[in-house]
């Protein structure tokens, strides 16, 4: 299924033009139009979701399968050290397009392009009581 009123799914249909990496029957790959580094690319899968909460497990294990190809075959072209592989989900973690798609970003080292996010430590017993609420979504 697609969706009309996304810019994914008019790339996936042709009709807005890309820059295509890698096609199959189920996943399009195509160059950020914006991109944090040269080689910048984007995964999707060519069935409408939003986020990887909502994809069939399916269709995300498509995209596993040609993700390692892929970011062997990006790291090498661009003469990479080093790649990110990343997945906004949702406005408060940066979506913008709401067509479920991977991120694979070509770094080299000392580029400056991002190095860590912040992060702090668990105070004691608070990571028993997260793990708990987790396993117990996980389990229903
Ligand atoms: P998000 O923030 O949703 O994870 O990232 C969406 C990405 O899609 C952005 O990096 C943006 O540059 C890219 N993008 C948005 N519109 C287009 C487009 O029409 N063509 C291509 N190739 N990339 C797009
Ligand atoms: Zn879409």
């Amino acid at each position: 299924m697609s969706d009309h009123n996304c810019i994914f799914c008019k790339i996936i249909a042709g009709q807005i033009p890309c820059t295509k990496i890698y096609e199959d029957d189920q996943v399009l790959a195509f160059l950020d139009v914006h991109p944090v580094s040269e080689g910048h690319t984007l995964v999707v899968h060519k069935e409408h979701t939003c986020r990887v909460d909502s994809t069939e497990p399916l269709a995300m294990a498509r995209i596993g399968e040609v993700l390692p190809k892929l970011t062997a075959s990006i790291q090498d072209a661009m003469e990479a050290d080093g790649y990110n592989v990343l997945c906004n989900n949702g406005f408060s973690a940066g979506q913008v397009v709401e067509h479920m798609h991977l991120h694979i970003i070509p770094r080299k080292t000392n580029d400056g392009v991002f190095k860590q996010w912040p992060s702090f430590q668990y105070p004691d017993g608070r990571a028993a009581v997260i793990a708990e609420k987790i396993r117990k979504n996980l389990a229903l």
